[in-house]
């Protein structure tokens, strides 16, 4: 799944949570979790460099917007994106023979994948409701 999906399910766990701690281990969940629903994944990149961008533009947006809760929405987005750090080295590295730790990576749990354009669209509905979902509650709570 893609950085962005990731990195907007972490902020709202953040807007939820309001701790930086509770946001941090429920991202690393919600990356498991997220990496079970059938999407579509770039193998270029180019895609990964629009998606970092994307996601970073967004990181910074949300946590300027939620200055208050600025601590828990960047631990959450921490804890929901850096999982996929290990297959960003894989790619970066492939001289060297990183196995993969995390369990959707790993195979232990399923990475089902959806080609384009349903994959993306998937992804695209699942951001948009949680970024819509991080300013309610970053403004409700
Ligand atoms: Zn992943």
């Amino acid at each position: 799944m893609y950085f962005s999906s990731h990195l907007s399910c972490g902020l709202l766990l953040g807007a939820l949570t309001k701790s930086s701690v509770g946001a941090f281990g429920l991202g690393l969940v919600s990356h498991a979790a997220l990496d079970m629903v059938p999407h579509h994944d770039y193998r270029s990149v180019g895609g990964a460099a629009i998606d970092l961008v994307t996601g970073l533009t967004i990181l910074s947006t949300i946590r300027t917007l939620f200055a208050d809760i600025s601590g828990p929405l960047f631990w959450g987005a921490v804890g929901a994106t850096i999982p996929d750090l290990e297959v960003a080295l894989r790619h970066v590295l492939p001289r060297y023979n990183f196995k993969a730790l995390f369990p959707s990576h790993s195979g232990a749990l399923p990475h089902p994948q959806r080609k384009f354009p349903r994959g993306v669209f998937v992804q695209v509905v699942l951001t948009t409701v949680c970024l819509f979902l991080t300013c309610y509650f970053g403004v409700v709570c």
